[in-house]
C-alpha cells in the first residue's frame, strides 16, 4: 500500500508520528501513515513557491493538457482507488467505484476546459492617452485542506480549478482517510510538473496549521468542518491572504402539500443517507406542510426502513458505518438529547459489532428549533418538523447559521420560483435534491464559507483581477 508523501517530486515516507489507518466497518487497522515532520511541510512548501514561478506561466493549453492526463491516468486506475477509497472510509464499494470516481474524474476533465476560458473583461482608453487592460492571474501557491467524507473527490475539487488557474498546491488530506489520494500523488507524480503538486500527512492542530499559517501560502482553501473554516480565516487575518471555505450544512427540504410525496421519501432513502449521511448537502432538516406531514412521515419512514447497512462488500449493503468511534458517538448523542422532545419513527441505535455503525434514523414531530433540527450531525439522521405557510418555511429555514443545499418540493412553478429566490443558501434544487454537475457552482453562503467549488466561478478563487496601464 502506498503511504508516502509527495515533497518536490519525490515520495516520501513521513518522518513524524505513525496514525494508524482503521477500517470502519470492523475497527480492525489496516494501515499506519507517518505524518510530515516539520521540516518535511515547510520542504513541501518551498518546493510549491518553486514551482509557482514557473508553473504560473504555463499557457492555457499546457495546463489544460496537465489536467486532461489526470483524468485519463485516474481513470485507468479508478478501480484501485475506488478499493482504497471504499476501505478507508467505509463506504459501499459499488458507490465508491460508481459514484463517486466519475465525478472526480470528470472534474479534471472540466477545469481542462474552463482552463482556457479565463479572460481579462476590458481593454481599452479609460483615460486619454493611457490604454489599460484587466489581466486574470494565478494567484499564488495555495494550501488546500480536505475532509474525511468523499477524500479523493475532495481533493479533485481542491486540485483542479487552482492548476487551471496556473497555481501550484500542497494538499494535506483528512489524517483520518489519506490513502486515495497518496496513491493518486503517485499516479500522477510524471505528469504534474515537479512541485506543482505536494502531498503531506498530519492531523489538522498540526500539520494542517503550519500549512495554512505558512507566509510563502498565499491563499488557503478547505473543505470542512466550521471550526477549522475559522482556523482558516485567522490564519489568513494574520497575514492577510486569500481564503476560500467549503464548510458544513444543514439542508432544509421544504415539502408543500402539493408535493410528489413518494418522490420526497425516495430521494430521503438515497440521499440523505449515502455515505451514511457524511455529506454536507445532506437532505436532513424536512419541513412538511401541515396537510401531508402525516403522510410524509409514513412514506419516509416505510422506505428508511428498508436501508441495509453492512461492511463496504457484503452483497446488498446499501449504507456503511460512519467514519469513527467518535463520530458515531457523537451522532449518538444528538439523537439521546433530541429523543425526549420528538418521536423516533425508525432507527435510533447504534449497530452491534465492533464497526462504528449506526442505524439510519428518522426522528419525527422535531421542534424547528431544537438542535437537531438546527445544528449539523453529518450522520444517518434525519428530522422531520411542520410548517404552516410559504412564509413559514422560509422564516425557518434563512434562520439557520449554515447556507450551503436547500430543495423545495412543490407542483407550484410560481412558488417554486419565489421559494428559490428568498431562500439564502448557495444552491437550492426544486422537486430533487444532491444531483451535482462540474459546470454549476458548489456554492456557500452564511456560516457555510465562501466561493464554491466547480464552474468557471471556482477559477474567482484561485485568480487575483489586476489592472496594466501603458501611457502611449
Ligand atoms: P474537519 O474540519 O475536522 O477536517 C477537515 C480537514 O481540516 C482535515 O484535513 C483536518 O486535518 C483539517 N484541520 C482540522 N483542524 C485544522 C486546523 N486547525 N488547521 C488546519 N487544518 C485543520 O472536517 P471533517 O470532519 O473532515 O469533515 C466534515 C465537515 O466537512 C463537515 O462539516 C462537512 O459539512 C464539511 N464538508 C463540506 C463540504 C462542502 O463542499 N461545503 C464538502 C464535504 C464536507
Amino acid at each position: 500500500m502506498q503511504t508516502h508523501m509527495l515533497i518536490n517530486g519525490e515520495l516520501v515516507a513521513g518522518t513524524g508520528a505513525a496514525i494508524p489507518m482503521v477500517d470502519p466497518a470492523t475497527g480492525a487497522e489496516i494501515a499506519r501513515v507517518n505524518e510530515a515532520d516539520p521540516e518535511q511541510v515547510e520542504a513541501a512548501v518551498r518546493s510549491s513557491a518553486e514551482a509557482f514561478e514557473t508553473f504560473s506561466r504555463s499557457t492555457p493549453a499546457e495546463r489544460s493538457a496537465v489536467l486532461l492526463a489526470i483524468a485519463d491516468r485516474l481513470e485507468a486506475n479508478q478501480d484501485e482507488l475506488a478499493e482504497l477509497e471504499s476501505m478507508d472510509v467505509g463506504k459501499p464499494w459499488p458507490s465508491a467505484r460508481d459514484d463517486e470516481m466519475p465525478l472526480t474524474i470528470d472534474t479534471f476533465r472540466f477545469f481542462a476546459g474552463a482552463a482556457r476560458t479565463m479572460t481579462g473583461s476590458a481593454a481599452g482608453e479609460y483615460v486619454a492617452g493611457h490604454t489599460s487592460m484587466i489581466r486574470r492571474d494565478p494567484v499564488g501557491p495555495v494550501a488546500a485542506i480536505a475532509p474525511w467524507n468523499y477524500p479523493l473527490m475532495m481533493a479533485a475539487w481542491k486540485l483542479a480549478a487552482p492548476i487551471a488557474a496556473g497555481c501550484s498546491v500542497v494538499l494535506k488530506p483528512s489524517e483520518l482517510t489519506p490513502l486515495s489520494t497518496l496513491r493518486a500523488a503517485e499516479l500522477l507524480n510524471d505528469i504534474l510538473p515537479k512541485g506543482v503538486l505536494n502531498v503531506i500527512h498530519g492531523a489538522g492542530p498540526t500539520t494542517g496549521d503550519q500549512l495554512i499559517n505558512s507566509p510563502a501560502m498565499e491563499a488557503i482553501t478547505v473543505t470542512g468542518s466550521p471550526a477549522t473554516g475559522m482556523a482558516a480565516m485567522r490564519a489568513a487575518g494574520n497575514q492577510i491572504r486569500h481564503v476560500h471555505l467549503e464548510l458544513g450544512g444543514k439542508a432544509p427540504v421544504i415539502v408543500f402539500d402539493d408535493a410528489d410525496i413518494d418522490a420526497v421519501a425516495e430521494t430521503i432513502r438515497y440521499g440523505s443517507f449515502f455515505n451514511a449521511g457524511q455529506d454536507c448537502a445532506q437532505p436532513c432538516r424536512v419541513l412538511a406542510q401541515n396537510g401531508i406531514y402525516e403522510k410524509l412521515v409514513a412514506a419516509v419512514a416505510g422506505q428508511v426502513g428498508q436501508i441495509q447497512t453492512g461492511a463496504q462488500k457484503a452483497e446488498g449493503t446499501e449504507m456503511g458505518p460512519v467514519i469513527s468511534a467518535i463520530q458515531r458517538d457523537r451522532v449518538a448523542g444528538f439523537v439521546d438529547r433530541a429523543r425526549p422532545a420528538c418521536e423516533v419513527v425508525t432507527g435510533g441505535s447504534a449497530g452491534d459489532g465492533n464497526g462504528y455503525f449506526y442505524q439510519p434514523t428518522v426522528l419525527a414531530n422535531v421542534d424547528n428549533d431544537a438542535e437537531i433540527a438546527t445544528t449539523e450531525v453529518f450522520g444517518p439522521v434525519v428530522s422531520i418538523s411542520r410548517f404552516g405557510d410559504a412564509e413559514d418555511a422560509l422564516q425557518i429555514a434563512n434562520a439557520g447559521r449554515y447556507g450551503l443545499a436547500s430543495s423545495v418540493w412543490t407542483a407550484n412553478v410560481g412558488r417554486a420560483m419565489e421559494m428559490t429566490s428568498r431562500l439564502r443558501y448557495g444552491f437550492t434544487w426544486v422537486n430533487t435534491h444532491g444531483v451535482g454537475t462540474p459546470e454549476m457552482p458548489w456554492a456557500a453562503m452564511k456560516g457555510s464559507g465562501t466561493g464554491c467549488d466547480m464552474s468557471v466561478y471556482a477559477l474567482d478563487a484561485y485568480t487575483s483581477v489586476r489592472h496594466v496601464m501603458v501611457a502611449h
